[in-house]
C-alpha cells in the first residue's frame, strides 16, 4: 500500500521482450505550502537495497503538516537491477550511474537514463542520490563539491570526499544542469542496518531543515572530516575476505602497513593475498564483516588518506 499522504505516479520507460512494461514509481509528497522541490533517488545500482528502505522511512516520518514545497522520490531508478541484486542493469551489462544523461535512442540503459533525466529531474530544486555499499561491502561517507557544498555539509556525514565526480554519474549531470546534488554512500553489507537507515534519513531532513522546507536546524556532528584522496584496494584474487576491521571502525584511522584482510581460498584454505593499509594513516572508507566472498578487482577495502585530510 502506498503511503496515502504521498501521490504515486509511474513513468512508462520501455516494454521488454518478455512482454513486461518497465515502469518507474514516483512519491510526491506534497504540502500546498510554496517551497522548494526535493528530489530523492535510489537504487541507481541494483545491490544497495538499503537506500529503498531509506527513502520509505523518509516518506512515513516527515511531517506533512509542517512540509513546504514538496518531496518528490524515485526508490526504484533500475528496477531490473534491483531484481537481480546486480550493481549493473543485467539486460545490457551497463553501469546506469555511468551513462547519463543517456540517449532515447541508446541502448536499453541509455533510454532508462533518459526518462529519468526528462521526466524525474526537471523542476527539482534540489537533489538526494542515495548509494550504499552494495551485498558485501559496507560504507559510510558523501561526496563534496564545490557546488551544492552547503547540501553535502548539513547531510551531516562524518566523512565528506572531495574529489572528482564521476562522468556519466547523475550527481555531475544534475549538478551541472544547476541542481544541487548529495550523493551519499551508507550502509550495505547487512551490518547495522537500523543505524545507517536513521543516518540516511537524518541526512534527509537535515537538507529539508537546510533548504526551508521543514522548521529547525540540521543535527550535525561535532566535526566532519573531508578527504581529498580515496583508493579503492581491489583484490587480485577471489575466494573468501577475511576482513580485519570491522563496520564500526568506519571513520577511523589505522597506521600505514595494517593488515586489513586476507583473501583465503574456500577450497585449499591457503591465504591468497593480505590486503593492507596504503596510507599514513589511512581512513577506513569502507569495509566488509569478517567473512564475505569477493572476485578480483571488487570492492575489497577502500581508504583515504589521512595526512591530505582537514577537519571542518
Ligand atoms: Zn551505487
Amino acid at each position: 500500500m502506498p503511503d496515502h499522504r504521498s501521490r504515486l505516479r509511474t513513468i512508462p520507460v520501455h516494454t521488454l521482450a518478455n512482454g513486461h512494461q518497465l515502469v518507474l514509481h514516483v512519491h510526491e509528497m506534497e504540502s500546498g505550502r510554496p517551497g522548494p522541490t526535493l528530489g530523492v533517488i535510489a537504487t541507481i545500482h541494483g545491490d544497495e537495497p538499503l537506500s529503498i528502505e531509506i527513502v520509505r522511512r523518509l516518506l512515513q516520518e516527515v511531517d506533512l503538516s509542517r512540509l513546504r514545497g514538496r518531496i518528490r522520490a524515485l526508490p526504484v531508478a533500475n528496477p531490473y537491477a534491483y531484481q537481480s541484486s546486480t550493481r549493473n542493469l543485467p539486460l545490457d551489462m551497463s553501469n546506469l550511474n555511468r551513462i547519463f544523461p543517456g540517449d532515447p535512442d541508446g541502448m536499453l540503459s541509455e533510454q532508462l537514463a533518459h526518462v529519468i533525466c526528462s521526466h524525474f529531474l526537471p523542476g527539482l530544486d534540489a537533489l538526494v542520490d542515495l548509494h550504499s555499499g552494495g551485498i558485501w561491502p559496507t560504507v559510510d561517507y558523501a561526496y563534496i563539491h564545490d557546488e551544492g557544498a552547503d547540501l553535502s555539509r548539513v547531510f551531516g556525514l562524518d566523512l565528506l570526499f572531495k574529489g572528482p565526480s564521476y562522468a556519466g554519474s547523475l550527481g555531475n549531470h544534475a549538478r551541472q544542469n544547476g541542481i544541487p546534488t548529495v550523493v551519499s554512500e551508507l550502509g550495505g553489507g547487512q551490518a547495522d542496518n537500523e543505524r545507517f537507515i536513521g543516518r540516511g534519513v537524518r541526512g534527509i531532513v537535515n537538507v529539508m531543515r537546510h533548504l526551508g522546507m521543514l522548521p529547525g536546524r540540521p543535527e550535525l556532528p561535532d566535526r566532519q572530516t573531508i578527504v581529498h584522496d580515496i583508493r579503492i584496494l581491489r583484490p587480485h584474487h577471489g575466494g573468501m575476505m577475511l576482513s580485519e576491521i570491522g563496520v564500526e571502525r568506519l571513520g577511523q584511522a589505522v597506521p600505514v602497513g595494517t593488515l586489513l584482510g586476507r583473501v583465503v581460498s574456500p577450497y585449499t584454505f591457503e591465504t591468497l593475498e593480505e590486503v593492507r593499509a596504503p596510507f599514513d594513516p589511512s581512513i577506513m572508507v569502507l569495509t566488509r564483516q569478517r567473512f564475505t566472498k569477493v572476485e578480483p578487482g571488487d570492492y575489497g577495502f577502500m581508504v583515504a588518506d589521512g595526512a591530505g585530510a582537514e577537519t571542518v
